[in-house]
Parts: C-alpha cells; sequence; structure tokens
C-alpha cells in the first residue's frame, strides 16, 4: 500500500524533501501544508527585492503550489497550519487559516521543516506598527508599502548579523538613511573580529551610522508618526521604520507539544537520518539541531544549504535509501556593497572558547594576477591542527574572488584535508582570474612551512598578551623599506630592509628573540629563513602591518 507523508512547512527543506521523495517514489502520498501564503520561495533574496536589485517579485517563487502539483503530484495546501501531532494515532490537527476550519489528517511519516521564526526580544514598543522582522514575501512586502506609503527616509536596523546587514544595504539602495545597532563591538558575530574590520569601513564608506557596542532599550511612538528609539545610553534616534534583526530561534513549538527531544541548543534532536526520537517523525532545516562537521558539537546554524541537503536526506531515507548527513561546517558568504566576507569550519572564537589546539596564519592576496588590471587584495585566515595539519577553518574578506576561495577550503574541510594539500591543490590560473600560486596554495604554503619548522610564527595577540601583562617585549623587526616604515610603523619596530639584511645583521640581537614582519608577510618569511640560518632566534608575525592594523582596529 502506498505510504502516505505529511510535510510540515513548504519552504527549502520542507519543498527540497516533497519534490525529491516523489523522484524516488512515484506511488507516495505526498501533502504539503504552508501555513504562509507562499512555498518554495526565496528567502535568501528578500532583502535584495526590497532594495530594487530583484525588480520582478515572481522571479522569488521557486515553485508554485500549482507547479508542485503538476510536476510532482504533490498535494499543497498554503495558509494551512498543523496545529498539533498526535503521535500514537499517527495523525496531525490542519487548521485553515482563511477559513478556520480545522481537520484531522493521517500519516504514515511525518516531516517537519517549520524553520526558525525571528527572535523579537521583550523591548518597550517592539510590537509598534513599523517595527519588522523579515522572513517571508509578506513580511517584506509590508516593509515596502510602509516605506512607500510614509515616503519614508529613515531606518533603524537592530542587529548587525547576515540579515542586519543585508537589510542595511538594501535600504541604503532604496535611499534611506540607516543607523545600525550591534550590541557587540562587531557585526558578523560568528567571524573573528580582525575579519570583519573592512565591513565596518565600508558601513561608515557608505553613510550608514553604525552603532557598535550599543542596544536598544526601548521604541516608542516619536513625533510625526515616527519611531523614537532609545539606546543604552539613553540617547534617541527618530526613525519611520525599524527593523528588527537580531536571530533566530528553531521553531520547535509543534515538537516540543508532541513529546519529542529537544537537544540543549534548542533544536530539534534528530539523527544522522534526520529522524527525531519517534522514528515516524524527520525532522529537517533551521528547525534541528545539527553536529557541527568540524568540532562535532551539537549547534544551530540556519543556512540555506544545509536545509535543502537534509531534505534530500530525509527523502531518500523515507524512500529507503541508506543516506546520512555529515553535519554543518557553516559556510556562509556575505556581500557588503563592493566586499564580502566568507567562512568555513571553525573560528578562532570558537576553538578557543572549546579549548582545541589550533594554529592560525593570516596571508594577503590578490584575486587575480597582480600584473592584470583590476586586481584586488583579499585576506585570509586559516585555522589548522597543529599535530596534522588537518584544516579546521577559514575566513576570507575581499572585493573579488573571496567566495571561490572559501568553497574550495569547505571543500578541503569536507575531505578531511590538511594545509599540506592545500599546497598541493591545482586551481585553474589564467592572469584574470588567479595566479600560479593562488591565495589558496599561499596560505598552504605559509601554514606548511609552520608545520615543518621552516618558520616559527608568533600571533600578534601574543604581543598584546605579553604588552598587556607588562612583560618585557621582544624586538620587533620590520623588514619593509625606510620609506614604508617613516610611514606607518608597530611602536618600538626597528627597521632594517630584506635587501640590507645581510649586511646588517651584527645590528641585531642575539640573545633573546626577533618578531620579524613586513607588509602583509611575504618579505618577513624571506627574512626569517635568512635570519634562522645565521643562528637567530625569529618568529614570523602573523600577516604583517596589515594584520596588525586589523586587530588594532586602525
Ligand atoms: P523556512 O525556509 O523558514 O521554511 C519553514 C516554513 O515552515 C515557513 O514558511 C513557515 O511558515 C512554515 N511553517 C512553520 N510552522 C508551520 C506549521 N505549524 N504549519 C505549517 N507551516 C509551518 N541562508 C543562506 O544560506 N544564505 C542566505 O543568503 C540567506 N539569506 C537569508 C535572508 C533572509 C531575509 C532570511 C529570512 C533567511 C536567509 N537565509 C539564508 C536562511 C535560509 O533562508 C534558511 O536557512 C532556510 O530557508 C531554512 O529552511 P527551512 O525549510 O528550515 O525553513
Amino acid at each position: 500500500m502506498s505510504k502516505r507523508v505529511i510535510i510540515v512547512g513548504g519552504v527549502a527543506g520542507g519543498a527540497s524533501c516533497a519534490a525529491r521523495l516523489r523522484r524516488l517514489d512515484e506511488q507516495a502520498k505526498i501533502f504539503m501544508y504552508e501555513r504562509g501564503a507562499d512555498v518554495s520561495f526565496a528567502n535568501c533574496g528578500l532583502p535584495y527585492y526590497l532594495g530594487g536589485v530583484i525588480t520582478n517579485r515572481q522571479k522569488l517563487l521557486l515553485a508554485t503550489p500549482e507547479r508542485f502539483r503538476d510536476w510532482f503530484n504533490v498535494e499543497v495546501r498554503i495558509h494551512h497550519e498543523v496545529l498539533k501531532i498526535d503521535r500514537e494515532a499517527r495523525t496531525v490537527d490542519v487548521r485553515n487559516t482563511q477559513t478556520g476550519e480545522t481537520t484531522t489528517q493521517s500519516y504514515d511519516t511525518l516531516v517537519l521543516a517549520p524553520g526558525a521564526a525571528p527572535i523579537r526580544p521583550s523591548l518597550p514598543g517592539v510590537d509598534l506598527p513599523g517595527v519588522f522582522t523579515i522572513r517571508n514575501l509578506t513580511d517584506i512586502d509590508q516593509v515596502q508599502n510602509w516605506i512607500a506609503q510614509r515616503e519614508a527616509e529613515r531606518a533603524v536596523v537592530i542587529g548587525g548579523g547576515y540579515i542586519g546587514l543585508e537589510m542595511t544595504e538594501n535600504l541604503i539602495h532604496r535611499g534611506l538613511d540607516v543607523t545600525l545597532f550591534e550590541m557587540l563591538d562587531q557585526v558578523m558575530p560568528p567571524m573573528d573580529p580582525e575579519m570583519v574590520v573592512a565591513a565596518h569601513e565600508v558601513l561608515r564608506a557608505r553613510g550608514v551610522d553604525l552603532q557598535l557596542s550599543n542596544s536598544v532599550t526601548a521604541i516608542s511612538e516619536g513625533p510625526e508618526e515616527t519611531l523614537k528609539v532609545i539606546d543604552r545610553a539613553s540617547q534617541s534616534h527618530f526613525a519611520d521604520l525599524v527593523i528588527m534583526a537580531v536571530g533566530v530561534r528553531p521553531d520547535v513549538g509543534l515538537a516540543r507539544d508532541a513529546g519529542l527531544q529537544i537537544g540543549h541548543t534548542g533544536g530539534i534532536r534528530v539523527d544522522d537520518q534526520m529522524r527525531t526520537s519517534d522514528p515516524a517523525i524527520f525532522a529537517v532545516g533551521d528547525a534541528v539541531e545539527v553536529r557541527d562537521f568540524v568540532t562535532a558539537q551539537p549547534a544551530l546554524i540556519p543556512l540555506a544549504g544545509p536545509a535543502n541537503r537534509q531534505g534530500r536526506i530525509a527523502a531518500d531515507v523515507i524512500a529507503g535509501r541508506s543516506s546520512s548527513f555529515r553535519g554543518t561546517q557553516g559556510t556562509a558568504v556575505l556581500g557588503l556593497f563592493d566586499l564580502t566576507l566568507a567562512m568555513t569550519g571553525a573560528t578562532e572564537k570558537t576553538l578557543k572558547r572549546l579549548g582545541t589546539p589550533y594554529e592560525v596564519i593570516h596571508i594577503h592576496g590578490n584575486d587575480h594576477a597582480g600584473y592584470y588590471p583590476g586586481a584586488h587584495m583579499m585576506a585570509i585566515k586559516l585555522l589548522f591542527s597543529p599535530d596534522d595539519g588537518r584544516v579546521l577553518g577559514a575566513q576570507v574578506t575581499g572585493r573579488a574572488g573571496v567566495d571561490k576561495r572559501i568553497d574550495v577550503i569547505a571543500m578541503a574541510i569536507q575531505k578531511g584535508a590538511t594545509v599540506f594539500d592545500l599546497e598541493e591543490t591545482e586551481l585553474c590560473y589564467a592572469p584574470q582570474y588567479g595566479s600560479a600560486k593562488d591565495p589558496v596554495n599561499m596560505a598552504g604554503f605559509v601554514a606548511s612551512n609552520i608545520l615543518r619548522g621552516d618558520v616559527v610564527p608568533a600571533d600578534w595577540d601574543h604581543w598584546y598578551a605579553r604588552r598587556d601583562a607588562g612583560e618585557p617585549l621582544p624586538v620587533v623587526l620590520d623588514v619593509r623599506t625606510p620609506e614604508e616604515f617613516a610611514a606607518d610603523a608597530v611602536p618600538d619596530a626597528i627597521n632594517i630592509p630584506l635587501g640590507e639584511l645581510r649586511a646588517r645583521l651584527d645590528e641585531l640581537p642575539r640573545d633573546g628573540e626577533l618578531w620579524v614582519h613586513c607588509g602583509i608577510g611575504q618579505r618577513a618569511y624571506y627574512a626569517c629563513r635568512i635570519l634562522q640560518q645565521h643562528g637567530y632566534r625569529v618568529r614570523n608575525l602573523a600577516g604583517g602591518l596589515k594584520t596588525f592594523k586589523l586587530k588594532n582596529g586602525m
């Protein structure tokens, strides 16, 4: 007999599951309930529709209920909310949100794909008209209408994560003035602080009033139909609308009420085949707790790629295949005006928090050959195991070619590759696309040099730690040109240009360590090799002066 499969939620995870299941099982009876007005829409495109980058609303609808019926023989019910699961009877109660009618539907297999809901913190005034969260097309339509009807000129965005930043950029595209609040001292909280300094610069350069280390304590009605946003220093900021983007929380109400296990992170607990604690019920997407691929820790990583893959895996398993989910490594990318920030795997923050041993390097390289016009420098931070060189994580910030490098390293992490593999990785090259020694290879070279003992690294953090502890600081040797040194130097550094180093070795103390740096790390590496072979104890300061400045917020 054909099985009845009910899917709750009709966007990334739910829609992928429905379509895949039909491709594997022509007999199954598949029902997909979605409480909103649309299925399979592009949440990720919503900010760009607001900003006028995507002009055709229809393009955001990747598939309609009719398409699901005609192509996949899936019965889709929009405006239908699943209210309750009766696990013993294997039924769900479903309410038509337009008519109010409630029916009971039976299932053999249930798939929960309810996503995550935007957090609305319990601030005074958070429910006032004009305060929005963004989750679906209806939300973005409301913002569009509000801006148009009020001829809005000023917006406050609360939260400097992906959605807050994308909304900020697109409100600027719409011609609004934007104040962005982020309670931490950096935007993009998942990334390490020095890798987002460029984002702060871009935001300020575009006129955003960036309020770091500041938060909103209340919202109230202001004069002339404005909203008054009060910050923690009791300053008032007036705006025509407020976008609340302080994160999302897994939508686990149904699962919890049904007695399914919820993990410590607050997501639905599933096994690697996406099965919940009830074998007849699967769960996928933003609502589930995943295993972090690198750290093996339980985590919430709400991204579209994992949600789609999980939907597909659940369908495979329901259809009798033995697929399993490998975990999520948090590969993500953000476009912010002309800047791109991307990450994969573990960050330094995470490794520190978990006490995981790691080694770190920073390099700066061009997205394509420097001699070909239009090359842009990108910053790469690579984290790897000091024992075997396994790549643990990477972050890249720059204007071009960032996504390509992070995707290559993401695949390396997925395959358990080491920094020695990055050295050997063969990537395509023509001058307009890359370099014969691609930044990914360069990162591999620098990291491998450390593991082979060809150069001993020092991190700027160690330098600060010693300075802050009042410990004697090592001699810092800057091997850039005198002109570069005169323009910009680390306090108390001495300057011997690389080209003069062999002739001026006697000027350097032999009784302590020398910490060597240049602009971005290359000349310092050459200097370290010279000095080491002349018997000096040297360390290479990772990432050069550029990284020093990023870490110093300069
Ligand atoms: P969702 O896509 O949220 O779908 C869940 C659906 O379930 C919802 O439509 C909801 O109405 C429905 N539902 C919930 N409960 C019930 C119920 N009881 N009955 C019926 N229906 C129910 N990710 C990226 O990787 N890259 C990006 O660039 C990116 N940009 C984003 C931009 C925005 C503005 C937003 C909001 C998200 C973005 N994301 C991005 C995140 C990505 O969209 C999500 O990770 C992904 O959609 C999760 O898929 P899901 O199926 O788990 O949940």
